[in-house]
């Protein structure tokens, strides 16, 4: 008899290993990530960008050549969207996201597609979007993946198949605007999920789902709501208490996390990031000041009940945009002759944080770009030491590095245990800080109370804006930081920054807006390799291996916040901005370039009437709800949406339809009857009718 339970012990044991299909990840895997898989966004629990593999090394890296690509377009309208998310790739079976929410899974070896899911999105969500409708990445977990869209909801797919398990709407409040573009995170039981929108007013939260069903476990509010409604939870009374209690509620405060996240299993601690503000300004936030937790943060929360276990602030009273939810990487090591399990960050703000992931503990906090609007942290207190160009533009602009992009955004950061170097894409951008006066909230549009119009134009007799000639400076760099020093190792400065970063043993990959995919030597950053791939790349590299040959892969395609007209040298404006994914080995080919772009003339305008009276007002609301999209127009047209003073005769006549009516919101054009009325779009199309007539005769005089 016990010979027999033995025996059907063993059966079940090796059947139940046998049930684990390919592609399955969980705990004991991820405890022991073989070299040759990328299980998590950051490849590893650590959540670090690296992967051990050296076949492909330093001394052989020049034969590094194109292995295949996989067309990822995007699944709602023709207008290419960013990608941004990192492969994870277990098996030989890669699992990705793109624009929207999409998931790819494909063999790793061939780019040969096994199914694809192609969530119905609410389209309209595209207007809300800050930064493009894109996607951040997924989460593959006991044959699941989890996968958030820019409408607000939380999937989970069946791994084998692609097939919906369970789907939840992470939304409160659908009045606001909310958008996802973050990934989910496991942890233990629970998949948590943030989301963004902080720009356009809405109050900040995530929330942990059960794994299995998808039930919801906990909420997780960042900002306070009004004291008068009561508080959901501790952390926000206790949160409340730095925000004026005439605050500005309405506006939802902001404080979205929509970063890469950490999980560390032995402690059982979920890290989160927390974003910026809206509106920026303080004064009209929370008038009399406060800290405003927990804005500009990063938490560490236990994911059994959602309860805060630390919390530390980076930006105390934000007013630049200066979000914490830069991807955080947990690294174990040595510092001053002690071991340290550490949380490293490079958030907006320009200092370079360590923190002890067991107890929030201050370790070092270095400047690892230029920073005007701070001192120094100090250290007893853990406050950043606010500098003149610190202080409120309330009164008068104030120029301020770095400038609301921050010095790091969102492209991951690596961190690489051979070199003990972090490898970040930074930039250094000053702006000028000025808020718009009056301001006053506004559903559903920008409602950060800023005016853009001149953030660029920095005037040397001004003061307060220039206090020497180098604050005027843009810089941009790869740059590989020492985190137990807090100095910096190593910069490469040329080539656009924008990638996200990659690091094996000997090298750190990153692709460029430029269209280029570098590799550089991980020691001293010399570059090794480039490849000319046509593509405006962003998105961090992934790296793993089958039948023991390795590739390297990066989503390739443009769009996001990096295109806001600024950076004319991006690759966009020669080549079409295909939208694919790229796999690269040792012995590979050319890479077949995406087809030139095509420069479009000036249609004939029709012959109507211009109203002049209209034209003013028509170029105000073209800034407040289309510039964001369409940019520019004619020669300084550099956005990926169409330029609207090139509108077909088609198109002006249907163009109320199309604003009030969203009869090209399968396009992506969203709906905007919310916030316009009919006068409005009158006047835009006269604004924009007066555009097209002015660059049509400019063109026919040529
Ligand atoms: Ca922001």
């Amino acid at each position: 008899m016990k010979k027999v339970v033995l025996f059907l012990l063993f059966i079940s044991v090796l059947s139940c290993k046998e049930e684990k299909p390919k592609g399955w990840i969980d705990q004991e895997r991820l405890n022991n990530r073989a070299a040759e898989d990328w299980l998590t966004l950051g490849g590893n629990e650590q959540m670090q960008h690296y992967s051990p593999l050296n076949n492909i090394n330093a001394s052989n890296v020049q034969d590094l050549g194109f292995a295949w690509e996989y067309d990822a377009t995007t699944i709602i309208g023709n207008v290419p969207r960013g990608l941004e998310a990192t492969p994870i790739v277990a098996d030989g079976i890669m699992y990705t996201s793109g624009a929207w929410g999409a998931v790819y899974a494909l063999d790793a070896k061939t780019g040969k597609q096994r199914w694809i899911y192609k969530p119905e999105v609410d389209a309209s969500y595209a207007r809300r979007a800050c930064c493009d409708a894109v996607n951040r990445g997924l989460a593959v977990w006991e044959g699941k993946v989890y996968v958030g869209t820019l409408d607000g909801y939380l999937v989970c797919l069946d791994a084998e198949t692609g097939s919906v398990v369970w789907s939840q709407d992470t939304f409160t409040d659908r009045t606001k605007g909310y958008t996802i573009t973050s990934p989910p995170h496991v942890a233990k039981n629970i998949v948590m999920i943030g989301n963004s929108g902080a720009e356009y007013g809405v109050r900040g939260y995530v929330t942990a789902y059960d794994l299995k069903t998808g039930e919801q476990k906990w909420r997780f509010w960042i900002v306070p709501g009004e004291p008068k409604n009561g508080y959901e939870t501790e952390e926000m009374e206790m949160a409340a208490k730095t925000w004026d209690v005439n605050s500005d509620w309405q506006t939802g405060g902001g404080g979205t996390s929509w970063g890469e996240s950490a999980y560390d299993a032995e402690m059982n601690l979920l890290y989160i990031g927390t974003g910026n503000s809206t509106p920026y300004p303080i004064w009209y936030r929370s008038p009399s000041g406060g800290d405003n937790l927990f804005l500009s943060c990063i938490i560490a929360i236990n994911p059994d009940n959602g309860k805060m276990v630390w919390y530390y602030q980076t930006t105390p009273s934000e007013i630049w945009d200066y979000t914490a939810t830069q991807n955080i990487v947990l690294v174990d090591t040595e510092i001053d002759g002690k071991a340290r399990k550490i949380l490293m960050m490079a958030p907006k703000n320009g200092f370079f944080y360590v923190l002890d992931r067991a107890t929030g503990e201050l370790i070092s906090a270095e400047k690892y770009t230029r920073v005007n609007w701070a001192s120094h942290v100090d250290m007893k207190t853990g406050r950043p030491v606010l500098t003149e160009q610190g202080q409120w533009y309330k009164d008068k602009p104030k120029l301020v590095i770095p400038y609301l992009g921050g010095g790091h955004v969102w492209q991951p950061m690596s961190y690489n245990p051979n070199t003990g170097l972090v490898y970040i894409p930074e930039r250094s951008v000053p702006q000028v800080f000025k808020a718009f006066d009056p301001y006053k909230y506004r559903d559903d549009v920008d409602n950060t109370a800023i005016d853009y119009s001149n953030m660029y134009k920095f005037s040397k007799n001004v003061p307060e804006q220039v206090t020497s000639a180098e604050d005027t400076l843009r810089t941009e760099s790869l740059l590989a930081w020492d985190p137990v020093k807090g100095k910096v190792a190593w910069k490469f400065p040329e080539g656009g920054p924008d990638g996200g970063t990659m690091s094996t043993p000997e090298l750190v990959f990153q692709g460029t807006r430029t269209g280029y995919f570098n590799a550089h030597d991980a020691k001293t950053g010399k570059k090794l390799k480039s490849i000319f791939t046509g593509n405006g790349i962003m998105a961090g590299p992934t790296t793993y291996s089958i039948d023991g040959e390795q590739y390297v892969v990066v989503m390739a395609g443009y769009g996001g916040a990096e295109t806001y007209g600024y950076l004319p040298d991006g690759v966009i404006f020669q080549y079409q901005n295909k939208t694919r994914i790229l796999a690269f080995k040792l012995g590979g080919g050319e890479t077949p370039l995406p087809p030139k772009q095509i420069k479009i003339r000036t249609p004939a305008p029709p012959d109507t009437k211009i109203k002049e009276e209209h034209i003013s007002k028509g170029a105000a609301i073209y800034e407040s709800y289309c510039e964001t999209c369409h940019g520019a127009f004619g020669e300084k047209h550099l956005s990926q949406h169409p330029d609207l003073s090139k509108l077909t005769e088609a198109k002006h006549m249907v163009f109320q339809d199309i604003v009030l009516k969203g009869i090209l919101s399968q396009n992506g054009m969203a709906n905007f009857s919310n916030s316009l009325t009919a006068d409005d779009v009158e006047a835009i199309h006269n604004f924009l009718l007066k555009k097209q007539t002015e660059l049509y005769k400019k063109e026919q005089e040529k």
